[in-house]
């Protein structure tokens, strides 16, 4: 009780400053959902921001140093998940990593404890109990470029939520019941689906291969699919859009309508990006 009185108070204080102006720019140029929220969603969105970079320790690996736009750039991506929820800001993320390229889990020998990542480059990782660790040029062109389809910072912090409940699997804590047990119909039927397509060898399937190896990558890819393609996830899987609707309690379908803001000029290369590995874990 006291602790979180502590940080309660902590937070207000954070919220008391203002939101940099630079950072205003650094979210209008790195973080293509940003421009197409509601006032009141950009509003929360620039709040859990300044929480998050002030509550998590900033790690650079491989030469990074992490500046004040890698922050805010990860910051609000992240952030995105959280605008409808009830949220306590990752709080059992301590850390986020960066790595300036795709990194490589260290190799089973070594003591590695999940043989089947090991040994495995990555372009982000969530880590159960411990940090999101994150390529910064997977990062930089999926955050800018609004058709990209994938973004790598919400795939992991979705993969966070999922373990809130100490158990990866694929389903977040639900406190509706009612939603509770649609969630298991809709994510089994649509996960099946899912792999009975990619173990069939199709060419193109609408979630990513890695998606078919786990209840929990299903759910992390579906969350990418929700916040990044949500036009073709309404259209093909209405069903789980309005699930991860129900669940995130945003509609960024919304957001990408014709109605939305135009794609702004330059800053949207994804140039010496689209051969990344996708990233595991
Ligand atoms: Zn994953």
């Amino acid at each position: 009780m006291l602790f979180s009185w502590f940080r309660n108070r902590r937070r207000r204080k954070i919220l008391a400053e203002p939101f940099p102006v630079r950072w205003e720019e650094i979210l209008r140029r790195n973080v293509s959902h940003y421009p197409r929220l509601t006032p009141a969603e950009q509003s929360k969105l620039r709040e859990i921001t300044q929480v998050f970079i002030e509550e998590k320790q900033w790690e650079g690996c491989g030469g990074v140093f992490v500046n004040e736009e890698m922050k805010v750039t990860i910051a609000a991506q992240a952030a995105l998940l959280l605008l409808g929820a009830e949220h306590d800001y990752y709080a059992r993320v301590s850390s986020v990593v960066v790595y300036p390229t795709a990194f490589h889990t260290p190799v089973a020998e070594d003591g590695w404890e999940d043989d089947e990542l090991s040994d495995t480059s990555l372009s982000g990782q969530a880590v159960y109990r411990g940090p999101v660790i994150l390529a910064l040029d997977a990062v930089l062109p999926e955050g800018r470029n609004p058709d990209a389809g994938f973004n790598v910072v919400i795939h992991e912090f979705a993969h966070q939520l999922d373990f809130l409940d100490n158990l990866v699997n694929g389903t977040p804590p639900l406190e509706d019941p009612a939603l509770e047990a649609r969630w298991r119909y809709v994510m089994t039927v649509a996960y099946e689906d899912h792999r009975r397509e990619v173990n069939s060898g199709a060419d193109t399937t609408f979630f990513s291969e890695h998606a078919a190896d786990s209840e929990a990558e299903f759910f992390a890819d579906a969350t990418e699919a929700f916040y990044c393609r949500p036009a073709d996830m309404k259209a093909d899987y209405p069903e789980l859009y309005q699930l991860l609707e129900a669940y995130y309690r945003v509609d960024p379908a919304r957001w990408f309508s014709s109605g939305g803001p135009p794609k702004e000029e330059g800053g949207t290369s994804v140039d010496g990006s689209v051969d990344l590995p996708r990233p595991g874990g």
